[in-house]
Parts: C-alpha cells; structure tokens; sequence
C-alpha cells in the first residue's frame, strides 16, 4: 500500500495553505472544518480589511478558497469533527464524523491548523466592564461594525466623537497567565484606528499602550499613517479601570510618559483582545497525543529552524494552533506542513517499497 493520504484538521489560512499544498504536490488530501463554511477566524469572526494592505478579509480568503475547491487531489469536508485517532504514522485510523454520519478512514500523515480563539474580556471582568457596558467592546466587535461600513457608539446608535483602544487585554499579563504578546493586535487596532477616523472624520481616536509592536512593514504602512496622516493619538499609559459615569464610559490609569494619573471619557472603548489556543487545538493535541508547550499551544520540536514539526511522527502543526501568528505566518506555516507531510510520506512509501 502506498503512503499518501494526508489529512488536514481546520480550513482557516493556514489550512487552506497546507491542503493546497499537499494537493498540488499530487498528494490525495482530506481538508475539514468543524464549521459549515472554510475561511477560518477572518471569515467566523467578520474581519473586514486585513493589514497591512487594506485587502477585503472575503476576498482573499475567497482566493485560498477557490485554490482547493475542485481541485483534484482535495476532498472537502464541512461540519466535520475528528472523534478518534488510533495507530500511528503512517498508518493511522481517524474517525471522522459529519454531516452524514461517522467514516472511518486511515491517513498516513495529518497536519493540525485548528487555530485560535480571541481572548474573552469577560475573563477580567473587574478592569474593563466588557459584558456590563454596552460601550465598550472588542476588536472583533468593531470589524463587524467596521465591515458594515457603519461605526457608531452602539448604546445610541451615534456616530461617536471619541473612541479609545486598550491594547493587551489578554496578553502579556502575568496575573491571568497569558504571558505572550498576540503578535497582531497592535497592527489591528491601528488599521481599525485608520478606519475609524475615515469613516468619522470628527471623532478623536485614543490608543493606550504598554508599547506598539508594529514589525516589519506594518511600521510605515500602518503606524506611521495613523500617526501622521490620520492623527491617531497614540498614549503609553496603563489602564487600570474602565467605569461609567452617567452614561459615559470612562477610562483611568496612568499615562506613563507624562508620569500622571489620568481619567478620560470615551464614547467607544475597544479592547484589543489577544489569541488564545481554540478548543480544537486542545482536543487535537490530546487526540493525537502531542504535547503543549508552556503557553498551551501546540509544541514544535524544531525551534526557529523547523516550525511545523510535532514530537509525533507524521504530525505536523500550521498557523496558530502553534502559537500567536498573523497570516503571513500562517499561511507560511501551511506551506511548510505540506511540504514536511508530503515528505513523510514519500519516505515511508519508499521504506516500504525498499523492505519488497
Ligand atoms: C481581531 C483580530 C484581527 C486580525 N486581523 C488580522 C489581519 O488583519 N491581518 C493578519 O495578518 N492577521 C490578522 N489576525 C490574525 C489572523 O486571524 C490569524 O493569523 C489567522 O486567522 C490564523 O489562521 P489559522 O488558519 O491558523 O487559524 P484560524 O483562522 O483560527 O482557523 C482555524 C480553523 O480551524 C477550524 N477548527 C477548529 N477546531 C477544529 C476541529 N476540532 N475540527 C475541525 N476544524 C476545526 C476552525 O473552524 C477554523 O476554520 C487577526 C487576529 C485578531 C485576533
Ligand atoms: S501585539 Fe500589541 S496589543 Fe497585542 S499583545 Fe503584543 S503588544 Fe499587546
């Protein structure tokens, strides 16, 4: 028997990368998602642009869409679950179970692309108010407004005149555990700030940080534009507390560059929430008996030289399932899992062939 069915776990970026990639290589492919739509987190959770190009979130991932969509080697599966996994690369049995019942299948290589979760405010509750105040909401809640075309102060329906973003909310904050930077949410809030200001021309748009991480090229085409052109206030400060007063929305803490406590009221305060490992990364790391590494992502064995490669032969990891990435890395880390699985499975087809 030949070694070839590869079988790739989650249809976001980084999924999408590495189905494309194992079909193209001539690999016969199984690409699923628990959801009814491929797409992952941008389509799920309605980005509207993404960063650094402005690029419409349905567009280009419409493009990695089309790439596997009647594609040869490429079975698609919607609604689809790994329920059971046993034996080992490359003979593994997977038991899938979908819109028409369970299948049982044996693969000879998989590669996991589940993804992450935004982190719930509601998990710091005591800070931010996020499921008290009808003002104050997420990065993800303003791209939905964002992508509507329509930014208003949702306790009114008006447009706002000062909105402010509080950047790490679930990130790099000891108390909580969550002690890694996102990676990406300095980069969304200043393309949501850019946003804001074209759409509401006369609204003040805030952006309390600890420090911006803006890296490579999103320093010029994001940073310095909010800054320069669209006059986006960028404040170093700690936020300690977000409270109302009367029906206002106010936000305390200190502005560390000043060295002053500070009290400001918002129409709108955004917290940019960070990435946590999703529930199916959870699952497929016990599934398939891979281990976690200290942030609970799934754990590489590669360092900066292998990202893709799990302590389980014939397992490989793409995207955020790994840990924070944007979508270059994932989509980089989808091409690299192809590349690995489809590896694998041509040396175990040719060990075989070798052993008659
Ligand atoms: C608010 C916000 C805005 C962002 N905007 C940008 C941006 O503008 N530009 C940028 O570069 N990056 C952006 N990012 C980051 C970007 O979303 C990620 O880099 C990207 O989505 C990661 O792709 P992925 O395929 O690894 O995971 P995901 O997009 O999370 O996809 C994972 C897929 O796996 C599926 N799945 C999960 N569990 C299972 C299971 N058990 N079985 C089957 N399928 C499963 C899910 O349904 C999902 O389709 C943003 C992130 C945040 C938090
Ligand atoms: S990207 Fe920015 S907002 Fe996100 S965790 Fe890192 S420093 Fe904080």
């Amino acid at each position: 028997m030949d070694h070839n069915l590869i079988l790739v776990i989650g249809g976001g970026p980084a999924g999408l990368e590495a189905a494309r990639g194992t079909g193209d290589l001539g690999y016969p492919t199984i690409l699923v998602d628990k959801r009814d739509v491929f797409g992952g987190t941008p389509i799920s959770a309605g980005y509207a642009a993404l960063t650094p190009d402005m690029r419409s979130a349905d567009e280009a991932m419409a493009e990695m869409i089309e790439a596997v969509l009647n594609h040869d080697e490429i079975d698609l599966r919607t609604g689809t679950e790994i329920i059971a996994v046993s034996g080992s690369a490359p003979e593994l049995s997977v038991t899938l179970r979908g819109p028409k019942g369970e299948e049982q299948i044996t693969i000879s290589s998989a590669i996991i692309a589940t993804g992450f979760q935004h982190f719930d405010p509601g998990r710091e509750t005591q800070i931010y108010g996020y499921y008290e105040f009808d003002d104050v909401i997420t990065l993800v809640d303003a791209e939905k407004m964002l992508k509507a075309g329509n930014f208003v102060r949702p306790s009114t329906g008006e447009p706002p005149k000062q909105v402010c973003f509080i950047q790490c909310v679930g990130s790099r904050d000891r108390q909580i555990g969550n002690f890694w930077c996102s990676k990406v949410c300095c980069g969304v809030a200043t393309k949501e700030a850019i946003e804001i200001r074209d759409l509401v021309p006369d609204c003040r748009v805030f952006v309390f940080y600890i420090d911006m991480r803006m890296y490579g090229f999103w320093e010029d085409e994001l940073y310095w534009k909010a800054q320069e052109e669209k006059k986006v206030n960028f404040i170093r400060g700690i936020v300690t507390e977000v409270t109302m007063r009367g029906d206002t929305v106010v936000v305390k803490g200190e502005d560390t560059t000043m060295g002053r406590p500070m009290e400001i009221a918002m129409d709108v305060v955004i917290l940019s929430v960070g990435m946590e490992p999703s529930e199916g990364t959870i699952e497929m790391s016990k599934l398939f008996n891979i281990p976690l590494e200290s942030h609970g992502f799934i754990a590489t064995i590669g360092g900066a030289l292998n990202t893709v490669t799990t302590s389980v032969p014939g397992i490989f990891v793409a995207g955020a399932a790994a840990g924070p990435a944007d979508l270059e890395d994932s989509i980089s880390m989808g091409g690299a899992s192809a590349m690995k699985a489809a590896a694998f499975c041509r040396n175990k087809s040719k060990e075989l062939a070798a052993a008659g």
